[in-house]
């Protein structure tokens, strides 16, 4: 790789820290590595270098963030002393930005404290993202570090679409709205959409679908988003692996009042025990939800049957904001994935002129790239599978921002 070029990407998570260096233009990983279980006895971190087999150490009893970002600067990357001076930039993938940042963000000091002021709205992701802007900062002081927020890509919805109907005060004075997730990976599949699909991106409207363990859809009018589903926190809009989704929010009262659960008690409920697991009582996992649904699990085919139910009417609904809708884009490990859930989804937007080409749904993995399109030639909107890789997409606005 040439000098100058390369991006590390940093994604750390409340116990994790993802990082790779990544090419932005060609999207090649030189190493990428994975830090986890920090702060437990089990601290440990794995990675590998490009076509080479996966390493994996103790980083010893609780370690954090910062020992780990140290490991992969002192003892990973040291031999290779050509990929540190390759490096242009680093990136850090931020999940809660609040209103506070529409687009990537070179770091500072105000940064970070604009990073500790959205704390309330990512309380586990936030003061981790910190830990690791700091340790980086701290050995890469000469090295342009760019956050790349989850919540920018949303940030261009109307009012109307981002406040919640309670009393004027909560948004005012507590910053109470909709604020969304997975921006990065909706600004990235509605793009390549909108070049596969060889359409004009000022005259393009697509409604977005990310699914994975968290999910959530977006409606994006002209490269803009105008909806979406998730909202404070990533507990609202879709069913999810852990998450409920959307729901009356009158079962909270219930749980706390008539049974005596505390606030954090139900949050745990709603976040962990929900979603897939919770309707399934078996697994969080969609692979697993199919196949038990295959081998006659009543539980598992309600789950399967409720997440693209609940999806389906999502998508429905952002004909709306929309006014007119030229595609729809699955992504994420179930988007990209499950033919099965395609297929029922798409079933069931029939009314509305969607038309699945079955032998190109089933064969969706065999497009180069695991991508393509799977809607029949007559279908009122064209469906496409694409692989989300929100590394690249951080690697590359981190080195436009860094310039
Ligand atoms: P992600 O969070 O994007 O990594 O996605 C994880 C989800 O993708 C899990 O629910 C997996 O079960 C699901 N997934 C991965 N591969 C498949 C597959 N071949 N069929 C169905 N679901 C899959």
């Amino acid at each position: 790789m040439a000098n100058d070029k390369n991006v590390l990407v940093v994604n750390c998570g409340s116990s994790s820290v993802k990082f790779a260096i990544v090419d932005p233009q060609d999207g090649k990983v030189a190493v990428s590595g994975i830090a986890e279980a920090l702060g437990l006895d089990d601290a440990r971190i794995s990675w590998s270098f490009q076509g080479e087999s996966k390493r994996e150490e103790s980083l010893g009893a609780g370690a954090d963030h910062a020992r780990a970002i140290d490991f992969v600067v002192d003892t990973i990357l040291a031999a290779h002393k050509e990929l540190l001076d390759s490096l242009a930039a680093v990136g850090h993938r931020i999940v809660s930005g609040g209103d506070l940042y529409s687009q990537p963000t070179l770091v500072d000091d105000s940064v970070e404290a604009g990073i500790e002021k959205c704390i309330p709205f990512a309380p586990l992701h936030n003061p981790a993202h910190l830990q690791g802007i700091r340790a980086a900062r701290k050995v890469f002081p000469s090295i342009p570090h760019v956050c790349v927020f989850d919540t920018a890509f949303h940030q261009t919805m109307p009012e109307y679409a981002f406040r919640f109907a309670i009393p004027e005060k909560y948004y005012t004075e507590n910053r109470i709205r909709r604020y969304g997730a997975h921006g990065t990976s909706h600004y990235y599949v509605a793009g390549e959409a909108c070049r596969e699909l060889g359409a004009d991106p000022e005259n393009f409207n697509v409604i977005t679908c990310h699914l994975g363990n968290g999910a959530s859809i977006s409606a994006v009018k002209n490269g803009k988003c105008i909806d979406t589903s998730m909202g404070l926190t990533p507990l609202d809009g879709l069913m999810m692996g852990t998450r409920s989704g959307s729901i009356d929010p009158s079962v909270i009262f219930f749980l706390c009042d008539n049974m005596g659960y505390t606030a954090q008690e139900v949050c745990k409920i709603l976040n962990k025990e929900s979603g897939l697991m919770g309707i399934s009582g078996k697994t969080s996992d969609f692979r697993g939800i199919t196949e038990g649904k295959l081998a006659g699990d009543e539980k598992c085919a309600l789950a399967f049957d409720m997440f693209c139910y609940r999806l389906a009417k999502f998508i429905a609904s952002y004909y709306v904001p929309l006014g007119r809708v030229d595609a729809i884009v699955f992504t994420g490990g179930i988007g990209e994935n499950s033919f099965r859930m395609r297929q029922r989804v798409m079933e069931l937007l029939a009314p509305f002129g969607v038309k699945i080409d079955e032998v190109k749904n089933e064969k969706a993995l065999v497009f180069k790239g695991g991508r393509g399109l799977i809607s029949a030639e007559d279908s009122s909107v064209k469906v496409t599978v694409i692989p989300t890789n929100e590394e690249l997409i951080i690697a590359r606005l981190a080195a436009d921002f860094a310039k």
